[in-house]
């Protein structure tokens, strides 16, 4: 009765899942390289303001402040072309991650190492390598930064110069204070993706992907609730185990996609007819089961008996011939049973009583 999985793999090679997968390492980097996108515009937008300021106080030759231009106007779209046209864009982020720790060394040796505006650079960078890469990223980041500055220094003589002044002390204020918030405000957006990721998955792994019922694993972890709460509380409960009649015919006769709706139009069925608190699961392939909690089996027999009537007469509109009946198995919960699964096995060998009784009716374990 379960043959799932044999369904799936008739259905062929599932070229679309397979595209999916394969393509999620490239927008999972992308998404990694949107991160720093924003923050790298604003931070090194920023960042240039106390650096210029500084130029213009030790005067130095035009090819620096071309080079500040690039890196603080030019690079950070640079970057993000990189990291959009690259196979792996967390990869390429990572790589500007680690260029842009270089380039803030070498513009701290450029002013001297001057506090207030090292300072803000040094923030800028831990933040960002802390932030995207973790503290093995921090540390590469101290590293590069540490290095190029102090090879910069000692190559380009650049005097030091510690003290800040009061326009350079202005000029920074953007870098201290808008970055920071910028990327505290990313995070936290990345934040309420993932939860929306999680929320999202957790709905996925519980439900059944066709019906909205939940799904096997999920209602089985409901039933050994269920089935621990009503013993503890000494509580009737009754096990439906519902199976459709020649769902084989039914896919062979009129195409597995008729079997599909005929699926989803028992599915409804069972949520319309019975009550809110009974937990339906589809089992696979054409079997549902339903835990009723504080239910006896006769009044489950008559719950499902208008599951019965209502099929007799319902008709799916493009294909009036197709008759659909179920056979069903019910189960009443017992002292004697010491594991959920004797509850499932006892409603199991009650439907199959109904599939050789000749179907479309219910049977109740022994
Ligand atoms: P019985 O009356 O004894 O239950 O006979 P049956 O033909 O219904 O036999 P069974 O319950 O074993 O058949 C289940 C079939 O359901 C086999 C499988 O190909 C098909 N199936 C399983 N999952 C799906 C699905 O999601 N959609 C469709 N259309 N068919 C499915
Ligand atoms: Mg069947």
């Amino acid at each position: 009765m379960m043959k799932l999985n044999k369904f799936f793999s008739e259905k062929g090679a599932r070229k679309d899942d397979t595209f999916v997968l394969n393509d999620e390492p490239y927008s999972f980097g992308l998404q990694f390289a949107e991160r720093g996108r924003l923050p790298r515009v604003v931070g090194l937008g920023c960042a240039y303001l106390p650096i210029a300021s500084e130029l213009v106080a030790q005067p130095v030759g035009g090819g620096w402040w071309l080079l500040l231009l690039l890196w603080s106007f030019v690079w950070p779209h640079l970057a993000w072309q990189m990291a959009l046209k690259a196979p792996d864009p967390q990869l390429a982020e990572l790589f500007n991650l680690k260029f842009d720790a270089l380039l803030a060394g070498i513009w701290m040796a450029v002013i001297g190492f001057n506090i207030l505006p090292s300072i803000a650079l040094g923030m800028m960078i831990s933040i960002n390598t802390l932030g995207l890469g973790g503290l093995r990223l921090f540390g590469t980041g101290v590293v590069l930064v540490a290095t190029s500055s102090l090879v910069m220094w000692q190559l380009g003589n650049f005097p030091l110069n510690f003290h800040t002044a009061m326009l350079t002390l202005w000029m920074t204020l953007p870098a201290l204070l808008i970055y920071p918030l910028l990327f505290a405000w990313v995070s936290y957006r990345t934040a309420q993706t993932l939860e929306q990721h999680r929320q999202r998955l957790q709905v996925l792994s519980m439900r059944d992907g066709m019906t909205g019922v939940y799904n096997r694993v999920h209602w089985e972890y409901l039933l050994r609730n269920a089935f621990e709460a009503c013993r503890r509380e000494k509580t009737e409960a009754t096990l439906l185990l519902i199976d459709i009649d020649h769902f084989k015919t039914i896919n062979d006769t009129w195409g597995h996609d008729v079997g599909d709706e005929a699926i989803i139009v028992v599915t409804r069925l069972l949520q319309l007819t019975l009550r809110g608190t009974d937990i339906i699961g589809r089992f696979g392939g054409d079997e549902f089961a339903v835990i009723m909690s504080g239910t006896s089996p006769e009044q489950a027999i008559a719950a499902i008996e208008r599951v019965h009537a209502r099929l007799e007469v319902f008709r799916l509109p493009a294909f009036p011939q197709l008759l659909l009946r179920v056979s069903v198995g019910a189960a009443p919960l017992t002292n004697s049973m010491s594991h959920y699964r004797e509850w499932l096995k006892s409603a199991d060998l009650a439907l199959y009583k109904a599939k050789k009784a000749g179907r479309n009716r219910t049977e109740v374990a022994a």
